[in-house]
């Protein structure tokens, strides 16, 4: 079946939910069409540049939907690595448009499973939120989120028995060591586990290694991701991502 259009949408309110993260509302007329139930799911921004450029694309996960209205958190990383999309979060105004092209299907966490693991940055954020609240009630395990300041913390919809591990780190890690460093001191349950978890890409990579390697993770009980890569754009870091997905299934 072919691809929907982008549809143009319409920024309704945006507002800096924490220091670090812009939350921007889109609504308006294309939202008709939308399909509901999407959060988690993610959606495709269109930046324009020069006229006879392409636009810059860039991905963002639906945090909330209401009728007719997307939420949407931009986690903000401008000292020093800006990029369109981060900028246009600060900048944007009610009023304003943007093609967005979506949603993409949503990769939830496995619920078939004895414990839960979830684990990611600013940028997994929403869709770690949106996977903690759907979770059954009596799930029990571990989520570990990597924050750039204290007051980055949410509070998250969650069951009781998942422990939510904040680490809190103004700028990036660029040997990538910080979460699965965190992951290897957790006291974690026996039993099947079932392990979601998105980061900038060398963290994935370390991830990647010890939950397979010493958590011997089942594959199907394992979503893992990078979402960003220090250093790469967007569109340079899907290249890395696609090389890597390559060599992995060597
Ligand atoms: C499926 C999926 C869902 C995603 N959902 C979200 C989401 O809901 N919210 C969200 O904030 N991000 C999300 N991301 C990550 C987001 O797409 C990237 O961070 C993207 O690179 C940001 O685009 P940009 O134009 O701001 O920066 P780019 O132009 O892509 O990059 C410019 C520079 O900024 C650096 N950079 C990019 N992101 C970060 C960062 N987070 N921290 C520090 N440096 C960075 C790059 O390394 C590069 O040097 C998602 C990614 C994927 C694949």
């Amino acid at each position: 079946m072919a691809k929907p259009a982008p549809r143009e949408l319409e920024v309704i309110q945006s507002s800096r939910i924490t220091p670090n993260m812009q939350r921007i509302t889109l609504g308006g007329s294309a939202m008709a069409e939308f399909p509901s139930d999407q959060q988690s799911a993610y959606i495709k921004l269109y930046f324009p540049k020069g006229e006879a450029e392409k636009p810059d694309v860039r991905t963002y996960t639906i945090r909330h939907q209401r009728d007719g209205e997307i939420d949407v958190d931009f986690n903000l990383h401008d000292d020093g690595s800006s990029g369109p999309a981060s900028l246009w979060a600060r900048n944007t105004r009610p009023g304003d448009r943007i093609l967005v092209g979506g949603p993409g299907p949503k990769k939830m966490i496995n619920q078939e499973a004895d414990w839960f693991l979830l684990v990611g940055d600013m940028t997994a954020l929403p869709a770690i939120s949106v996977n903690l609240a759907q979770l059954p009630e009596h799930a029990m395990g571990h989520a570990v989120i990597d924050v750039m300041d204290p007051a980055d913390i949410q509070t998250l919809e969650r069951p009781l028995g998942i422990q939510l591990h904040w680490l809190v780190n103004p700028s990036p890690d660029p040997k990538g060591e910080r979460l699965v460093e965190h992951v290897r001191m957790l006291a974690l349950p026996d039993g099947t586990p079932s392990v979601w978890a998105a980061c900038e890409f060398s963290s994935m990579k370390q991830l990647r290694q010890h939950l397979r390697e010493a958590l011997k993770v089942p594959r199907e009980q394992l979503y893992i991701s990078s979402y960003w890569k220090l250093g790469q754009s967007e569109a340079q870091h899907k290249v890395t991502k696609s090389r890597d997905a390559e060599q992995d299934r060597a």
